[in-house]
């Protein structure tokens, strides 16, 4: 298996959700999974995008076996440092008859696509009409090929395409595929430059790095007759790999592919993680760093065209491993969903286990607060959050005293009833020896029953004068946590304010 993005920029989430297929396939039939950075195109390539890769796939936890950063036995694994290896391949195409040499210039390019542009036909192709009447090896006599050639006159090397022939291939998605070959143009596979294009690198490295499956999206799909022809050309045609094409991902309303823009405009990030453009500075938001757990985002991500044939969504990676098949990735698009996005990822920080929230606390609390009291904090807040930034909105008043309190709220019916209920409160509490949320609830209660006043009428206030507001998990466990000294004081600075 192999993933073979170009570090052109961010990873959408079509490309991680690419490369989740391949690792779930790849670990469950005990494969390979191999990432090849394919980055022939210097025009395209990005500073900093082929680092993002790798840390993109570090917080997903989708690490490849082999890979330009750890190595293995097919490398190297990125396109730029294999030069030298496609060249003689394309000499092979050219001695068969399979390739061409061309020497159209960027002008007579531009000459032939005004002369053909026809409104049916806006952008005439390099094609198997075409090519009989441009500048090329097929068309000029073998002598002036030749002396082209000596006088170094730049050319690119052009695949032949066969005129009206069937082209098919079994997608592991979509079943039999077919093309007429008439429909495809001569593609380059060498340019002037002497680098390959993606074209000729992908076919000679799947069969180099003995690929057996390749999956991506269906973006590549009108490419698939000219990797095949290439395949056919080179003999190897028995050792392709099995293909899939894998359906895009939808704007929520399934109008069009999902696109940074759609992400922009809705609010919802549409990258792994943040990325910056290098030249327009430019940072487009990130699952990670809007609180997704990589868990979640894996787990939303693989049923975003997939399921088990049951109800069931919530998966770990083990469970994807061994439920995932091709077989039940869907043909068709699959629309995106933000708000069920946050609902795998509430469903995975209720399942986190306490210590692991009770450490994101950690980090962000100036105070540190004994273990188990860190662990017991996160219990009591985890099905408050659905995302990690959450996780200290629901929580920060555990360390902090809060500094507005929302008198408002408590002032239309307060009254000198309850200001002696919670003066006497604080008296009696400053004797209580047992500190635990259930005796300070049963005292609160009984001390509120022999004044006449229904706990209810003074838990509001309570819990406004403990947090702050009108938030946060119950407001006896509160007190219990930050304990004696701090409750008092947090009620008598409210009261003084009243
Ligand atoms: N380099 C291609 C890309 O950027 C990969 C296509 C393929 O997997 O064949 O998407």
């Amino acid at each position: 298996m192999r993933f073979a993005p170009s570090p052109t920029g961010g990873l959408h989430l079509g490309g991680v959700r690419t490369v989740l297929y391949n690792y779930l396939f790849a670990h469950q039939q005990d494969g390979q999974f191999i990432l090849r950075i394919e980055d022939t195109d210097q025009a395209r390539y990005v500073e900093g995008a082929e680092q993002y890769i790798y840390d993109c796939l570090a917080w997903c936890r989708l690490e490849p076996h082999e890979s330009p950063a750890v190595g293995g036995p097919y490398g190297p694994y990125r396109q730029s440092e294999r030069k030298s290896i496609y060249g003689k391949y394309a000499q092979q195409l050219i001695e068969q008859g399979h390739a061409y040499y061309a020497f159209d210039t960027p002008e007579e390019l531009e000459a032939m696509r005004a002369n053909f542009k026809t409104e049916e036909n806006p952008s005439p192709q390099y094609n198997h009409i075409i090519r009989k009447m441009m500048r090329n090896s097929l068309t000029l006599p073998p002598a002036e090929v030749e002396q082209l050639l000596k006088d170094h006159t730049p050319f690119v090397i052009r695949i032949n395409m066969p005129e009206n022939e069937d082209i098919s291939f079994h997608d592991m998605i979509r079943g039999e595929v077919h093309f007429n070959s008439s429909q495809s143009d001569d593609k380059v596979l060498l340019k002037a430059d002497g680098m390959p294009t993606y074209h000729l690198a992908v076919v000679v490295d799947d069969y180099l790095m003995k690929i057996t499956h390749a999956f991506r999206g269906e973006e590549w799909l009108p490419s698939a007759p000219v990797h095949i022809m290439l395949w056919r050309y080179f003999g190897w045609i028995n050792d392709m790999p099995q293909w899939a094409h894998l359906p895009l991902i939808l704007k929520p309303d399934g109008k069009g592919k999902l696109s940074k823009r759609d992400g922009d405009r809705l609010g919802f990030p549409v990258f792994a993680m943040d990325w910056k453009d290098p030249a327009s500075g430019e940072v487009t938001r990130g699952f990670k760093e809007m609180g997704f757990l990589p868990e979640a985002f894996i787990n939303m991500l693989a049923l975003l065209g997939w399921n088990d044939g049951t109800e069931k969504e919530l998966f770990s990676k083990e469970e994807l491993i061994a439920a995932f098949s091709m077989d039940r990735v869907h043909k068709n698009g699959a629309k995106f969903n933000f708000e069920k996005a946050k609902w795998f990822n509430h469903e995975w920080i209720k399942r986190m286990p306490d210590e692991i929230i009770a450490g994101k606390l950690r980090a962000q609390a100036k105070n540190k607060l004994p273990d188990e009291k860190m662990t017991r904090i996160a219990s009591l807040i985890k099905e408050r959050c659905t995302l990690l930034t959450d996780v200290w909105e629901n929580a920060w008043f555990f360390f902090e005293t809060p500094a507005d309190v929302d008198v408002d709220s408590i002032r239309p019916r307060w009254n000198s009833d309850k200001r002696n209920f919670f003066s006497e409160w604080t008296t009696e509490i400053k004797e209580t020896i047992e500190w635990n949320a259930m005796t300070l609830e049963s005292k609160f209660k009984e001390l509120a029953a022999s004044k006449n006043i229904k706990p209810g009428d003074v838990l509001l206030p309570l819990r406004i004068m403990l947090v702050g507001k009108k938030i946060g998990p119950g407001v006896f466990d509160i007190a219990d946590i930050i304990g004696k000294e701090e409750t008092i004081k947090r009620v008598e600075l409210t009261l003084a304010r009243l």
